[in-house]
């Protein structure tokens, strides 16, 4: 591999900013302390470090700092919330409502809730990829206990409009739960606003170091309960136990404050770099598609469908020069057709022929236009050695035959 990397895959995860790296690199070596000691200076100093990377945190949400419970990451603040309601709210109700387009860490942990007696509903969503209101109000029950609908999709960048979700719920009186991890960090988001009781999300997906979370549990009336899922030592307010990663903590802290201040302009840089992409790209090469509805979408996001191109070929063409994600970065190493965009209508061959391109705040116009070049390449080339192609082209019905 000769020439750079170019890294368009900042929704599976992102670099740490070096002012991140900066912020933790004290907590790995010169202060060890432990968060929960209490009986000397070096927990004190880890107690205080974790105080100002909460308070960091919460800011970002405009929440409250006891508002945060730190985790390993999103995976496990949703099992946190989604498991931890199930068990609170049993004696009201077993069903849960979550959208088919949900992260698999929602997902899975919906198919175990099954396992342990929950009934959950998939709600299907627009060709668009968004929800339809009208179909959440009517599927919502007197023994609904959680209603858990992600912020914005890590496969389309589709945004949900959780004002309006937030208010269905609450005249429903109904649980929310959302996992904003692609959100948190790129747009502004306000869970007390929105009506969002519980959120997920990670400091990766945002500048921040692998391995840590949180869970934002409102304190606001009416007061959510939810049962710890990891116990041993009472940390986190009794929710989550575990020694604090205090360097991972102190990152997440630093990669919520530089969000904080930077995102509006990073987003509208990514945004012109986005459209220069996609609108190169649509209007350069024959049959593509934009998958998801392209104003309600993250400003940095890319999803687009190659007609008869098959996505795996088509990145391979890449000669590993280009770092993108084909179906779900989450379930790439199966090749099964991205679940998100086959729930939002597409075919099969036109999941298989998807691409997600999603940029960051290190992404150059210089990187993008050697993109479109090499799509368009990539692209005429594979079409150029398909008989489907081919067919199309002479208007044979192909479709009907895939
Ligand atoms: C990445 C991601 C997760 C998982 O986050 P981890 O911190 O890696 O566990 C969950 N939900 C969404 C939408 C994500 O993009």
């Amino acid at each position: 591999m000769s020439e750079k990397l170019i890294y368009l895959d900042y929704n599976a995860t992102t670099p740490c900013d070096p002012r991140v790296v900066e912020a933790m690199l004290p907590w790995f070596t010169d202060n060890p302390g432990n968060a929960a000691s209490r009986s000397h200076p070096a927990g004190w100093k880890a107690e205080e470090a974790v105080k100002i990377a909460r308070e960091s945190v919460s800011g970002l949400i405009d929440a409250t700092p006891e508002e945060i419970v730190f985790t390993s990451g999103a995976t496990e603040a949703v099992n946190l919330a989604l498991k931890g309601v199930f068990e609170a709210y049993i004696s009201k109700g077993r069903h849960i409502i979550a959208p088919a387009t949900e992260h698999k860490a929602v997902l899975d942990t919906c198919r175990h809730l099954e396992k342990m007696g929950a009934e959950v509903t998939y709600l299907p969503v627009q060709s668009d990829g968004l929800l339809d209101l009208e179909l959440l109000k009517s599927a919502i029950r007197p023994d609904t206990i959680l209603v858990a609908i992600m912020w914005a999709n890590n496969e389309t960048g589709v945004i949900q409009d959780m004002e309006a979700i937030g208010k269905i719920c609450a005249e429903k009186e109904t649980l929310l739960f959302s996992d904003a991890t692609q959100a948190a960090g790129k747009i502004e988001i306000n869970p007390r606003q929105a009506g969002v009781y519980l959120m997920a999300f990670s400091a990766h997906k945002m500048y921040g170091p692998k391995g840590v979370g949180a869970l934002y549990v409102s304190r606001r009336d009416p007061r959510v309960k939810i049962i710890a899922q990891i116990d041993g030592g009472g940390h986190e307010r009794g929710m989550r136990s575990g020694t604090l990663n205090v360097p991972g903590i102190a990152g997440f802290g630093k990669a919520a404050q530089i969000a904080k201040m930077e995102m509006q302009q990073d987003a509208a840089r990514l945004l012109a770099l986005r459209n220069l992409l996609e609108e190169n790209i649509l209007e350069n090469v024959e049959s593509v598609f934009v998958n998801g509805n392209r104003e309600k979408r993250l400003a940095h996001v890319s999803n687009l469908a190659f007609k008869f191109v098959e996505s795996e070929s088509l990145m391979m063409s890449f000669n590993r020069n280009l770092a993108v994600a084909s179906g779900s970065a989450c379930t790439s190493a199966s090749l099964e057709p991205s679940h998100v965009l086959l729930a939002m209508g597409l075919s099969d061959h036109l999941a298989h022929a998807s691409i997600r391109f999603s940029l960051g705040k290190y992404t150059t116009e210089a990187e993008i236009r050697f993109v479109i070049k090499t799509v368009k390449a990539g692209v005429e080339h594979l079409r150029s050695l398909s008989p489907v192609w081919e067919m199309y082209k002479e208007g044979v019905d192909v479709e009907a035959m895939l």
